[in-house]
């Protein structure tokens, strides 16, 4: 079985998102509370409980707590279960230590199995402004409409996710478990595509076509920087720093740009996904590449995020369809020569185009490095013609295209290995 995400636009009334917010709070007091007894008891027995003790011990808490009650009796298991992932991440040496959580930090509830009802669905509006809408009932907060953007499987959800982004936006979220999709047969010859993931240009083809940055991003990034000096000068919690941080948050993720992004990065995933077999992506902490490549870390943040959500929805997109997504090693990928092999130490960050000093090969700096990653998985490289250079792009979904390209494209079959 495999997991898919369903997410949905949520509106409730003043009341019930308020209501949602003090349960929020409520919640993290739990996470906290529960964080603080696993630390008591490891002290005392040097014990740590498991997923079964510590979810015995949040309905207790529950039990003897006023407060803790305004929370449905699965949302408080399903906290324990949060709190006990956390740790279990931190055992296995994957994230740091559980720390208490911070009111506005906790945005999200689950209820697992029950708690909750959708109903209600129905069509409104004539048109083009023909939406579809359901209710869903939240057991202990109220209702919310959501905006049903794409069909949902209702029989078959797991579990539904309420979160409340820091804009004050409400998304609903449910997982539905679905049967993996068939594998393709073994024997054909794919066609593979090597992406790579840049800061002036987002994703590289190793056919040639290129996605930009979009403008907009490149325009909010003066805004988000002005209010987060803004926020910097505020007392920490205080409200007014609260506010800050909302205008922020605002600004920052979960607005226009974010959807917009979002909506690009699906755009080429299913390109991507329809015309090829084989995802060749670089296997990379993109921090390491960020952070070595400049200093301006506050800035970056943003195309780090842009880098995980990208790398995230092509392999969706690729999964989702039975096909393969292949990490190969970064190391070195732009400045490997495709056709020789050979390590052009001279290249620095700002070269744009890559030139071989061993056999003379000429091309665009970000073409190349997608050709090592497609070279890195297996696949044989054409002789190219030289002539491999920069032309005026044609848009198509913002996607370009460079010359010389046409060649390689009929070439990359790679056998499945
Ligand atoms: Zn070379």
């Amino acid at each position: 079985m495999r997991v898919r995400a369903y997410r949905f636009r949520a509106y409730s009334s003043k009341t019930t998102a308020r209501v949602l917010k003090t349960q929020l709070e409520v919640a993290c007091k739990l996470y906290n509370t529960l964080l603080h007894a696993e630390k008591e008891e490891y002290e005392r027995n040097k014990h740590s409980m498991n997923k079964t003790e510590l979810r015995q011990l949040a309905l207790d808490l529950r039990k003897q707590n006023q407060e803790f009650q305004a929370l449905h009796s699965q949302v408080t298991q399903q906290v324990a279960d949060r709190f006990y992932e956390a740790r279990q991440r931190f055992f296995e040496g994957l994230a740091n230590k559980p720390k208490k959580k911070k009111p506005h930090r906790y945005l999200s509830l689950v209820y697992p199995q029950s708690g909750w009802k959708l109903s209600d669905t129905r069509e409104v509006g004539q048109g083009k402004n023909k939406k579809r809408k359901a209710r869903l009932y939240l057991s202990k907060i109220g209702f919310f409409t959501l905006v049903m953007h794409r069909e949902l499987p209702e029989n078959q959800v797991s579990q539904v996710c309420v979160k409340l982004n820091p804009s004050g936006r409400i998304h609903v979220i449910f997982l539905v478990e679905e049967p993996e999709s068939q594998e393709l047969s073994s024997k054909e010859p794919k066609k593979a595509v090597g992406v790579d993931l840049g800061i002036t240009r987002l994703a590289t083809l190793s056919d040639g076509r290129y996605l930009e940055n979009p403008k907009p991003l490149e325009r909010s990034l003066e805004r988000i920087r002005l209010l987060q000096r803004r926020l910097s000068r505020k007392k920490f919690l205080s409200n007014n720093w609260l506010k800050a941080k909302r205008r922020l948050a605002k600004q920052y993720e979960y607005e226009h740009v974010k959807d917009l992004r979002r909506d690009l990065f699906f755009k080429l995933g299913v390109l991507l996904a329809q015309e090829y077999d084989v995802l060749v992506l670089e296997d990379l902490n993109v921090q390491g590449l960020i952070q070595s490549g400049t200093k301006k870390r506050g800035r970056l943040r943003l195309y780090d995020s842009s880098f995980s959500e990208l790398r995230a929805v092509l392999e969706w997109e690729f999964r989702k369809r039975g096909k393969l997504v292949l990490p190969v090693p970064a190391y070195n990928t732009s400045r490997e020569c495709f056709l020789c092999g050979g390590i052009n130490k001279g290249l620095t960050l700002e070269d744009r185009v890559f030139h071989c000093p061993y056999c003379g090969f000429t091309i665009d700096r970000d073409l190349n490095a997608s050709l090592v990653l497609l070279k890195r998985a297996g696949w044989e490289p054409p002789v190219v013609p030289e002539e491999l250079r920069p032309l005026p792009p044609l848009p198509s979904l913002g996607l370009k295209r460079r010359q010389g390209v046409a060649m390689i494209q009929e070439a990359p079959a790679l056998e499945r290995g």
